[in-house]
């Protein structure tokens, strides 16, 4: 299966924050025949090892597997169902979207309705719609129909946006944030060769509402150093500022010197432009950015893990559709690994 096969199934499925489960069962797929052995921890968290000498140091690769979403919290008497935001979501993107609840009797697709903007009144319709007066419609005549179609409280609900190859090496699809760093550790253990080095590679959960999932992952773990794969802000749309960041879709891997949650290790940023330069990797670098990802809660464990960022130059994310370079993906997991393959080098 090609990256953009797998990134296609990846992006597809819904595993909105705390309901990893779709997800979860994809990344066992495809981690499998990398791996010598597969645990997930109690939180939820998938736990792919790879083995090596215990003198070399143990390696964590973590790539987030939930999704920004929403959650049915309140079902109407007319049946119409309100809900809250699972991670952060701009009130702005959520009128018109079409949804697929995700419930026990199936997926039920839904539209994002409000009052019809014909009857607002003028100072209304200059106001931002929240969320908390928006509500799913699913079609169902009223609470008790919605009951029997089987939509209950604290059902997923995920944008509803297929996957799409665009021009060249350019894709669209639903939570890329942080697929695309799925997808990339998949393709970082399938390129390793031989190492010294036991990799643990995990796919945490619970991410979007706060690295949960990497603070229980980082300390079970117990690593020797850690490496985050996730999407950054591509700053290559008009409006947006070189001060505010300087990464471009399709330039190459992000490699953080600062976010808000971490300052990366200078032995690890050194590690990761050495050897994207000897391996004549593009790279960026960005800096001072608002924001951060599973290395800011690993690099924090136990009495500290040196810990940095690979990151994908995403358009759009934590909208329901984002857009990336599959060129950035293939050098990611290209770094990534031989990063792993010269770490004896450095750690
Ligand atoms: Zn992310």
């Amino acid at each position: 299966m090609s990256i953009n096969e797998n990134l296609e199934k990846l992006s597809n499925a819904c595993g909105i924050t705390g309901r990893e489960n779709e997800v979860k069962d994809l990344m066992i797929q495809l981690l499998k025949p990398h791996a010598d052995e597969i645990q997930e921890d109690k939180m939820g968290n998938v736990i792919a090892i790879k083995k090596g000498n215990d003198k070399a140091p143990k390696i964590m690769l973590a790539a987030h597997m939930d999704e920004v979403g929403l959650m049915v919290k309140t079902i109407t008497k007319d049946g119409f169902l309100q809900f809250s935001k699972m991670g952060g979501i701009d009130d702005r993107i959520l009128p018109a979207q079409k949804v697929a609840v995700y419930t026990k009797k199936g997926i039920y697709s839904g539209i994002i309705g409000s009052k019809p903007p014909h009857i607002q009144k003028e100072e209304e319709r200059k106001k931002i719609i929240t969320y908390d007066d928006l509500f799913i419609d699913a079609g169902a005549e009223n609470k008790e129909d919605a009951a029997n179609m089987g939509i209950a409280i604290g059902d997923p609900v995920a944008f509803d946006i297929k996957y799409v190859k665009l021009c060249k090496d350019v894709v669209i699809g639903k939570a890329f944030d942080n697929r695309a760093g799925c997808i990339i550790m998949v393709e970082a253990l399938r390129l390793l060769k031989e190492t010294e080095c036991t990799i643990c590679a995990v796919g945490t959960v619970q991410e979007e509402v706060g690295l949960r999932g990497a603070a229980t992952a980082a300390f079970g773990v117990d690593p020797d150093l850690a490496i985050a794969l996730d999407v950054t802000i591509a700053g290559d749309v008009p409006g947006v500022r070189e001060f505010d960041t300087t990464v471009k879709m399709g330039k190459g891997p992000a490699l953080t010197i600062s976010d808000s949650g971490l300052i990366t290790h200078p032995k690890v940023l050194r590690w990761l432009i050495e050897t994207a330069e000897e391996e004549k990797i593009p790279f960026q670098i960005e800096s001072g950015l608002l924001g951060s990802t599973d290395a800011a809660r690993i690099s924090m464990t136990r009495q500290g893990i040196p810990s940095g960022n690979i990151s994908i130059a995403t358009r759009y994310i934590h909208s329901p559709v984002g857009m990336l370079s599959l060129k950035d993906i293939e050098n990611s997991a290209k770094l990534t690994s031989a990063a792993i393959q010269k770490a004896t080098k450095y750690f």
